[in-house]
C-alpha cells in the first residue's frame, strides 16, 4: 500500500494524498444509513490526466476505487475497507458558458447551485436546478447517480438534459460522448445523438461503475419571464393523484409536488396535497396556472395560500411544503431516514399507499418499540408518471431502530420493485432488490463491466457488479 501511496503522491501532489485516519473515517459513507468500510487512502485530483493516472495506478495494484462526488445521496455509498477513495471535489470549475449552444461546460464537481448563480448573471439557468440536494451536490455526481431534479415535470430528469460527457475508463483511457466524441472535428460539444450510439446513456445513473465522469456538457435556457404557483388540498389521496393526472395530460405543471403522508401543512386540513409551479411566458403561465385552477376545483381540491408553495420554490427548502419554517421543522434531532424511492406510473401511487398504510398498522407495535415518524410519502411527478419518496425517520443513536429502519428499506423496496415500481438512483443497498430483477438485462450489464473492467476496479458492488474484497 505504501509503494500505491508514493504513486498518488507523485501524481497529484503529496498535500493532495491522506492516509491519516481522521480523513479515512470521514470517507466511509453517504448521507444515508448503512455503513461502509474505512478507505485506506483519500486522493483528490485535479485534473482529468490525474483521475486518469490515478485509475491507472489503481489497476496495477488491484485496488479498488471508489468514487466521492460530495457524498449527499441517502441510500449507501458501498464504500469497501482498503480501497482508494477518489474525492472530486477540486474538480469544480466552470469550464465554458456557450450561450450560442445553450450549453455549459463544468468539470465534474462543480455545485449545481453554483453553476446557476454564474448563469443567472447572464439572465440564464442550466435545464434542470437541480435536485433538493442542488446546493451541496456535484453536477458529476448527479448525473451519475441519476438524480430526481427539481422542475421534473416540465424539464426531464438530469440525463435528459445531458449533451455530452469527457470519461475516465476504467483502464484509464479518457473518452467523449456525442458531438465532442468527434476530436478531427475540434470535440465540439453541443449535441448528445451525434457518432453514432448515446455512450453518454452509459454513464448516467451507472454510479460510476463503468467510468469516472470528469466534465459535463449540460443544457441551459435563458430564464423563464413568469412564475406562477398553486396549492391545493383533496379530501383523498386517490382523488388528489386524479387531479394530478388530469395536470399532467393537459401539460400543466413545471414542477408539482404531491403530499400524501406525514404531517400535514401547519394549519391544513384534508387528507392530500398538491404544490403545483408553473414557469413560461407571462401570458403562458397565467393560461397554465388558471388551466391549474380550474382542474383542481374541478376534482373539489380546495385553494390555499400558494405562498407556501411560493416559498419551497424559491428557497428550494423542503420544509416549506408543510407550510413551516426550517428552523422549526429540522429542530427535532437526531433522526434519520432510510429513505426508499421509486418512479411508477401516476395510478399506481394509489396502490403503494395502500400498501404503506397497511404497513403502518400491521407493524404498529414495532413502530411504537423503535420511534418510527412517518415524514413523508411525497411525489414528485414528472411529465407522465411519478417518484414517490417514502421518508420513515429512526432515532439515529438507536441500534436497535437503526436495524429495524435497514429492515423497512429493504421491505419496502422489494415489495415495490416486485410490483409496478423502479428506483432511479440504486447504489449498492438498493442493488440486491433491483438487480436480479432486469433478468437479461442484468446480464448485459454484467457483460459490460466484464469488458470494461476486468480488475473491478471501479465502484465495485455498487450495481451488483464487478463485486470483488479491496486488498
Ligand atoms: C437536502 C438534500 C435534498 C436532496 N434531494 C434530492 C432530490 O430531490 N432528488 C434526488 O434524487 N436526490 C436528492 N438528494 C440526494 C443527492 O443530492 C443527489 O442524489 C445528488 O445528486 C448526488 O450528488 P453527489 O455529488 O453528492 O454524488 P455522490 O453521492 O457523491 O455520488 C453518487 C454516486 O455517483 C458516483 N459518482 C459521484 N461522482 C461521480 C463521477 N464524477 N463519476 C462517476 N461516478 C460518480 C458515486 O460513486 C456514487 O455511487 C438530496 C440530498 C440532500 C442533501
Amino acid at each position: 500500500m505504501s509503494s500505491l501511496i508514493e504513486e498518488l503522491a507523485a501524481i497529484c501532489g503529496a498535500e493532495y494524498v491522506s492516509d491519516k485516519m481522521v480523513d479515512r473515517l470521514c470517507h466511509t459513507r453517504d448521507a444515508g444509513p448503512t455503513p461502509g468500510g474505512v478507505p485506506a487512502v483519500v486522493v483528490r485530483p485535479r485534473t482529468t490526466a490525474q483521475v486518469s493516472e490515478i485509475v491507472r495506478a489503481a489497476n496495477r495494484h488491484a485496488t479498488p476505487i471508489f468514487v466521492w462526488g460530495r457524498s449527499t445521496t441517502f441510500i449507501g455509498h458501498g464504500i469497501q475497507t482498503g480501497c482508494i477513495l477518489l474525492a472530486l471535489d477540486l474538480m469544480s470549475q466552470i469550464v465554458r458558458m456557450d450561450f450560442d449552444n445553450h450549453a455549459v461546460t463544468v468539470e465534474t464537481g462543480a455545485i449545481w447551485h453554483a453553476v446557476d448563480i454564474e448563469l443567472a448573471k447572464r439572465g440564464w439557468e442550466l435545464a434542470v436546478p437541480g435536485s433538493g440536494g442542488m446546493f451541496v451536490c456535484t453536477v458529476g455526481g448527479s448525473v451519475a447517480y441519476n438524480s430526481v431534479p427539481h422542475g421534473l415535470a416540465g424539464y426531464g430528469m438530469t440525463g435528459d438534459n445531458v449533451i455530452a460527457l469527457e470519461v475516465v475508463l476504467p483502464n484509464g483511457d479518457v473518452i467523449y460522448t456525442g458531438s465532442a466524441g468527434n476530436r478531427a472535428a475540434g470535440g465540439l460539444a453541443f449535441e448528445r445523438y451525434a457518432n453514432g450510439p448515446d455512450i453518454a446513456g452509459l454513464f448516467i445513473g451507472s454510479c460510476g461503475v463503468f467510468g469516472v465522469i470528469t466534465q459535463v456538457t449540460y443544457r441551459i435556457r435563458r430564464k423563464p419571464d413568469a412564475e406562477r404557483f398553486a396549492f391545493y388540498a383533496f379530501d383523498s389521496s386517490d382523488v388528489a393523484l386524479d387531479a394530478a393526472q388530469a395536470l399532467q395530460r393537459r401539460q400543466v405543471p413545471t414542477h408539482m409536488v404531491g403530499l400524501f403522508g406525514g404531517p400535514k401543512p401547519t394549519g391544513l386540513t384534508g387528507e392530500a396535497f398538491l404544490h403545483i409551479v408553473v414557469r413560461d411566458t407571462p401570458a403562458g403561465a397565467d393560461e397554465r396556472v388558471s388551466a391549474a385552477h380550474a382542474i383542481c376545483a374541478g376534482y373539489n381540491g380546495v385553494r390555499q395560500d400558494e405562498a407556501a408553495t411560493e416559498r419551497y420554490w424559491v428557497h428550494h427548502m423542503y420544509s416549506w411544503l408543510r407550510n413551516t419554517p426550517p428552523e422549526v421543522y429540522y429542530s427535532d434531532r437526531p433522526y434519520t431516514c432510510p429513505e426508499a424511492a421509486a418512479f411508477m406510473p401516476t395510478q399506481n401511487v394509489k396502490d403503494a399507499l395502500r400498501y404503506l398504510k397497511n404497513y403502518e398498522v400491521e407493524h404498529a407495535a414495532e413502530f411504537a418499540q423503535h420511534g418510527i415518524r412517518i415524514k413523508c410519502y411525497d411525489v414528485y411527478f414528472s411529465r407522465n408518471a411519478a417518484f414517490l419518496w417514502i421518508d420513515t425517520l429512526f432515532p439515529e443513536l438507536d441500534a436497535a431502530a437503526w436495524q429495524y429502519g435497514l429492515k423497512m428499506r429493504a421491505d419496502y423496496s422489494e415489495h415495490l420493485f416486485s410490483q409496478f415500481a423502479s428506483p432511479g438512483g440504486i447504489l449498492a443497498p438498493l442493488a440486491p432488490h433491483i438487480m436480479p430483477k432486469l433478468g437479461s438485462g442484468f446480464d448485459f450489464l454484467r457483460v459490460l463491466k466484464a469488458q470494461l473492467d476486468p480488475n473491478g476496479i471501479l465502484n465495485p458492488g455498487v450495481l451488483l457488479l464487478g463485486k470483488g474484497e479491496a486488498k
